[in-house]
This record gives structure tokens, C-alpha cells and sequence, in this order.
């Protein structure tokens, strides 16, 4: 795949040139509209208007050797065009950070429901995001959310990196700490604990996608104890710390539903966990509850 002299003149041209390139090596078709939206610096409304205008000329190579790139490697776009949406905004992405998924979209809408049916919008909450990596949860709390206090830890120092330039860059107020999960923010007391933390067992490995295994970084993936060890650590956290918190929100694998509800009713009597569907009706979050401060869930 070193030929560099594709056929093309115009945009959509192009567009038709790489989504079937793509498509002929098991590639996702749609890399090819995220890559011109990008090289041409135009929104997919304007890719579709002007598509009989000249691809421009100094752009051709870049953006060819882009498309292969991903082709031959599996590289995330998002690692190509150095960004990810999340939540309508975008963060910085790189090699140090998960690139932040869809799914967990639906986790930070499940908590700010839980914040409205609860009457709470107007409480002065203190919110902690366990295993920020590029901040995505943390910082889209707080933009949502503007009285919240919000807290974000990671293991690893240059995710927070990441995070406190995304941070910056978005007017986000959020106070990044490095440790443990919620080892950095031991003596706050804390009112709602949100993470999306490594669930992947080791044994998965193989099941994994060339795109996630190379690119994700693997501390941001893998745990211990068949993917459930950042779970048991978090229960055993919040209990030692004595915080009650009234919600706990996870992420989790989809076949991980049972073991995390018991985890946490089992580590912490005082909370019911209910394991959660996404769009696709698949179990994807645990939410507990505080049986004492919360009354009804109602979501
Ligand atoms: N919250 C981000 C998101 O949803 O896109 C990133 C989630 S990623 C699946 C998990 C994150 O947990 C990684 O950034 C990883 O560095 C961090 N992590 C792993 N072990 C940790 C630990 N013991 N304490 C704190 N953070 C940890
Ligand atoms: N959802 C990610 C994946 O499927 C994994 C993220 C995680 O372990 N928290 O690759």
C-alpha cells in the first residue's frame, strides 16, 4: 500500500476513493468523511456542498497517507486528528489516554439525571471522577453542571497531562489529583462517586480489536481479578475512608452486571445497585444508591 498516486480531482472523488479503499480492507467506510473533514477543515454539511470543487492539491498526500495509516495499522482516528467528541465537545487525545467512547456518554446523562430527578441542580455537590484519563467525564460534568465541585483522579501522570490541558482548554473547573482512585481525595466527603474504570480481563486480550489493543493504553484497559479488581478496590476504598456517597455510577463490561451489584451490596450494606441497558440494550453501568439519602431514584 505505498502508492501514492490516487486518481482523484475532486472531493468527492475522494470520498468515494477512500470510503471503498476502507471498505475493501475491513475498515470502518466512515474514517474516510472524519479524515476530509479534518485535512479540508470543513463540516460534513460543507463536504456534502461543495463536493465537486478541487480536493486541494497540497492536501492530497496527507491526507492519503492518513487513510492508509489507519488501513494498515488500526490506528483510532482520533489518534490521526489528535481529538474525540465527547458529549458535544472536544477533548485532546493521544497515546497517554482511553479515547473517550459513546457509551460512556450515557453514564455522565444517567448522573445528571440522577441530579435533576433528585432536586439537586442547585445543591453545592462534590462530584469525583475515578480514572479520568482525558477528563472527559469530569470536565463535562463540571461544564454541565457549573456549581458542582468537581474532582478527578488517575495512576498515571501524563493522562492527567492530557486532562488538565483539556481542562484548560474547555473553562472546565476541575481539581486533578494523581493516586489510587479515590486514595487522592480521602478526606472529602463525597456526594457522587463517577468512573469508568480498566474492566478488561487479561484473558480478553485476544478478543480485542487491533484498534484498541495497540492504541488504547493498557492501564486504561486491563484489571485484575477477570476485569472486576478497580471494582473491589473502590468498595473497599469507600468503606475504609467511611464516605457515603449518594450515588456510585460505573461503567462496566457487559458481562459484568451481576458480579459489580454484588460487589457493592456485599462490600457496602447501605446501597442498592441496579445494573443499567445503553441505547443498544446492552448492561453497561451500575448505579448504587444510598438507601438513606436517596428516596427515590426515579430515573
Ligand atoms: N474516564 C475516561 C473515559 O471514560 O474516557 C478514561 C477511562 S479509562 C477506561 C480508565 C482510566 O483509569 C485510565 O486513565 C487509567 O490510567 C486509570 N487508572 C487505572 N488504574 C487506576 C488506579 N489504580 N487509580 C486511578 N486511576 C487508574
Ligand atoms: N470500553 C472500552 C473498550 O471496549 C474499555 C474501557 C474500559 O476498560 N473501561 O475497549
Amino acid at each position: 500500500m505505498n502508492n501514492m498516486e490516487q486518481s482523484f480531482t475532486t472531493i468527492q472523488e475522494a470520498r468515494q476513493w477512500a470510503s471503498l479503499f476502507l471498505k475493501e480492507h475491513q475498515r470502518e467506510p466512515g474514517v474516510a468523511d472524519w479524515l476530509l473533514e479534518h485535512h479540508l477543515n470543513m463540516s460534513y454539511t460543507q463536504l456534502m456542498a461543495y463536493g465537486r470543487d478541487p480536493f486541494p492539491h497540497e492536501k492530497k498526500d496527507s491526507f492519503v497517507a492518513d487513510i492508509y495509516k489507519h488501513t494498515e495499522t488500526g490506528i483510532p482516528v482520533q489518534h490521526l486528528i489528535g481529538e474525540a467528541e465527547f458529549y458535544g465537545r472536544r477533548f485532546d487525545v493521544n497515546a497517554d489516554v482511553l479515547v473517550p467512547r459513546p457509551e460512556t456518554e450515557e453514564l455522565v446523562e444517567g448522573v445528571l439525571r440522577f441530579i435533576e430527578k433528585n432536586g439537586l441542580t442547585s445543591e453545592y455537590l462534590k462530584v469525583v471522577d475515578l480514572g479520568t484519563g482525558s477528563g472527559a467525564i469530569a470536565c463535562t460534568l463540571s461544564l454541565e453542571l457549573e456549581h458542582m465541585d468537581v474532582y478527578a483522579t488517575d495512576i498515571s501522570s501524563q493522562a492527567l497531562g492530557t486532562a488538565t490541558h483539556n481542562a484548560h482548554q474547555l473553562g472546565a473547573k476541575v481539581n486533578f489529583y494523581q493516586g489510587d482512585f479515590l486514595a487522592p481525595v480521602a478526606g472529602e466527603a463525597i456526594d457522587i462517586i463517577v468512573s469508568n474504570p480498566p474492566y478488561i480481563s487479561h484473558a480478553e486480550l485476544k478478543e480485542l480489536s487491533d484498534t484498541v489493543v495497540q492504541f488504547d493504553p493498557h492501564l486504561a484497559l486491563f484489571a485484575d481479578a477477570e476485569g472486576l479488581a478497580a471494582y473491589h478496590t473502590i468498595v473497599s476504598q469507600i468503606k475504609s475512608y467511611h464516605l457515603t456517597p449518594m450515588l456510585i455510577a460505573c461503567e462496566i463490561g457487559h458481562l459484568q452486571g451481576e458480579s459489580v451489584k454484588e460487589i457493592i451490596e456485599t462490600g457496602l450494606p447501605g446501597y442498592h445497585a441496579e445494573v443499567r441497558s445503553d441505547i443498544n440494550g446492552k448492561p453497561r453501568m451500575v448505579f448504587a444508591y444510598s438507601k438513606t439519602s436517596v428516596k427515590s431514584p426515579d430515573y
